[in-house]
């Protein structure tokens, strides 16, 4: 896997789950670190850089999320320097009012989408001032050599409505020197085609597949854009949804994709060169 590395930590929770998430963790020495949680039915992703930066994106659905982070950082560290909402649903807003509530998190990031629902209006609240609107692509720098790139929404959809929420979804880049994850969200096949049309370079090693695997999202076409070696898919165990989709599993394994899933493996790490 050119200069992706899985660091041996991943093969070892395969086949013991639960080993990654018993050590905290140092700041990477170069590149960064990702962990895609355990924290059940949702997703929540924390990315640990080499210059001290913790990133969280979504928290999934509840405060599981705390103790799967208390375990990674250090005992003393309470600072998240970013929190990204990709979308207002449950499964990703909970666990970073969790969060919020027990980390200092100066910066936030969302798309201010219109949701009706009394946990994202309480979050809206809470972040106050320190919440950015994403207005255009957007590129955050991590370290020396990676950033995070927003590539969707490209546009300011504060305060407007969506038919589906999950199509609102923040949808990024982390990026390394030329190596690179592809961040879905919930984002569901009507965003994968504006991508496809929108963006020039889809290209990335791993993605994180939209929608927790479900079929209305990762359609052949955008996934055969992509061209990832690794599909991560944030799943908790025995959900009742059925996820991921069966038909999701197949095209995967169709197009010689390797699949590593949160409900299996549990905490998932890669590294960023
Ligand atoms: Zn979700």
């Amino acid at each position: 896997m050119k200069r992706l590395l899985f660091w041996a930590l991943i093969a070892l929770s395969l086949i013991v789950p639960g080993l990654l998430i018993n050590q905290q963790t140092q700041t990477p020495l170069s590149g960064l670190d990702v962990y895609f949680l355990d924290a059940g039915q949702g997703d929540a992703i924390l990315i640990r850089s080499s210059s001290g930066q913790n990133i969280l994106i979504d928290g999934g659905p509840d405060n599981l999320v705390l103790e799967k982070i208390g375990r990674l950082l250090p005992y003393k560290e309470r600072m998240i320097d970013l929190a990204i909402l990709t979308h207002p649903h449950a499964d990703h807003l909970l666990g970073l009012i969790a969060a919020l509530e027990k980390y200092q998190i100066p910066k936030i990031l969302s798309t201010g989408i219109n949701y009706q629902n009394s946990d994202y209006r309480y979050f809206q609240e809470i972040i106050g001032g320190k919440n950015t609107i994403i207005a255009e692509e957007t590129e955050i720098k991590l370290s020396p050599n990676c950033s995070l790139k927003i590539i969707y929404p490209d546009e300011n959809i504060s305060g407007q409505d969506s038919k589906n929420i999950n199509n609102s979804s923040i949808v990024s880049e982390l990026i390394c020197q030329k190596d690179k994850i592809l961040l879905m969200g919930d984002a569901e096949v009507e965003v994968e085609k504006e991508l496809l049309q929108s963006h020039a370079d889809l290209q990335a090693e791993a993605i994180k597949l939209g929608h927790h695997g479900s079929k209305t999202a990762s359609s052949p076409e955008f996934i055969e854009q992509v061209s990832p070696q690794t599909a991560i898919i944030t799943v908790g165990e025995g959900n009742k949804y059925n996820l991921p989709s069966p038909e999701t599993l197949d095209e995967m394994e169709k197009l010689g994709i390797k699949v590593i899933r949160t409900d299996l493996a549990g905490t998932i790490k890669m590294h960023l060169e």
